[in-house]
């Protein structure tokens, strides 16, 4: 059987086949319906969350030959619309700013924007991470969109909205996307694994969903390695070896340990963390992923695992964000630490440090008494 990427494969053809982004795609919908197109749009937002995907798409409608005007639903039959699935539209020009910032090379471009498309309604440019454009081809774009010919739209993409000179952006319409929400996410995988007839558990999905954070594209890419890994099926044993997770129950455990204040305790479940081979930096964020979730349910009783609604009775909340913050400190410097482990070690041995109570003040007395003996 000949595999097919499932990204490929299912890569949106229309605006309803797109996974959320719903306020983006009808202010395009709108746009075209009540004929008000602008000349440039710009779409902002994180890697994956479909800002190309869409700007494709739009493409479609814009040139679609199968009615006299733009269509909101490309019929994905004619030569347009077929072309420009597969990026061979003579006027339909993708450009990958990271690899042309120069200006040359966008003079080169914009030397194409007088002369009137062929056998086409617009010429399109679509301009991907936009913001890596040096200053003067960002110039050279801007008298362009100053007074843009009727037959031209730029349509641009960036990671990074910011670094888009305010000049540049007043001139585009600009739609923000969003990160889509993880359960769009599990809805999505498992639509497509029913079209494939592949099994598959909802840990799986869940695990799949939770890794790709917000990102459908990077949610499809683990869900094909996953595939191949477990030979054409999904398995949650072989997602959580790829993705390099452990049950959240060992955590857990060490959670319960800092917080008992069990300095033995939380030694032990470290250890048997560390003998499961995990990369210790997913370890970190599983951890501030817990000690998130116990914050959240003291104050909206949100969660229904029974160990975190323990926890979150058990622990101060003033203590939770503690904790919360020392995770993610050790997290942030996470890359200096000569030994990982080491800064899994210490973020444990921190948390322990400072314990509610008064236990913390005997070892920092301690402390003060080694000084002075040692001054002495
Ligand atoms: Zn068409």
């Amino acid at each position: 059987m000949s595999y097919q990427v499932l990204a490929r494969k299912y890569r949106p053809s229309s605006f309803s086949e797109v996974v959320g982004q719903e306020h983006v795609l009808k202010a395009l919908e709108n746009s075209i319906s009540q004929n008000k197109l602008h000349q440039a749009y710009i779409f902002s937002g994180t890697r994956g969350v479909g800002k190309t995907t869409i700007a494709r798409v739009f493409s479609k409608c814009l040139n679609c030959m199968q009615a006299d005007s733009p269509q909101v639903i490309p019929c994905n039959k004619c030569s347009a619309c077929e072309e420009i699935k597969i990026g061979r539209h003579m006027e339909f020009l993708e450009v990958d700013a990271a690899s042309r910032t120069g200006v040359d090379d966008m003079r080169e471009l914009l030397d194409s924007v007088q002369y009137k498309p062929a056998n086409a309604r617009f010429k399109i440019y679509l301009i991907d991470e936009v913001h890596m454009l040096s200053k003067s081809s960002f110039n050279a774009l801007l008298k362009t969109l100053e007074e843009p010919p009727p037959h031209v739209m730029f349509l641009m993409a960036t990671t990074e909205v910011e670094k888009v000179p305010k000049t540049v952006l007043s001139r585009c319409l600009q739609l923000n996307l969003k990160v889509i929400p993880e359960a769009k996410i599990q809805l999505h995988l498992k639509s497509l694994l029913d079209l494939e007839s592949i099994e598959y558990d909802e840990e799986s999905i869940a695990l799949i969903a939770d890794s790709a954070q917000g990102s459908v594209r990077d949610g499809l890419t683990l869900l094909d390695q996953a595939i191949a890994h477990g030979n054409g099926s999904l398995n949650t044993e072989d997602v959580k070896a790829l993705l390099g997770t452990i049950d959240q129950s060992y955590i857990i455990e060490l959670v319960e340990q800092v917080v008992a204040g069990n300095g033995d305790g939380a030694y032990n479940a470290l250890h048997k963390i560390t003998e499961l081979n995990v990369e210790y930096e997913q370890v970190l964020k599983i951890l501030i992923s817990v000690f998130h979730k116990i914050s959240l349910h003291q104050q909206l009783h949100n969660n229904e695992s029974e160990s975190i609604q323990r926890l979150a009775d058990n622990l101060d909340p003033q203590i939770t964000q503690l904790h919360y913050e020392i995770a993610l400190n050790s997290l942030g410097k996470f890359h200096v630490h000569p030994h990982p482990k080491q800064a899994l070690e210490l973020c444990i041995l921190r948390m322990l440090a400072f314990q509610p109570m008064g236990e913390a003040v005997t070892p920092r007395e301690e402390k003060k008494n080694l000084k002075i003996s040692s001054s002495a």
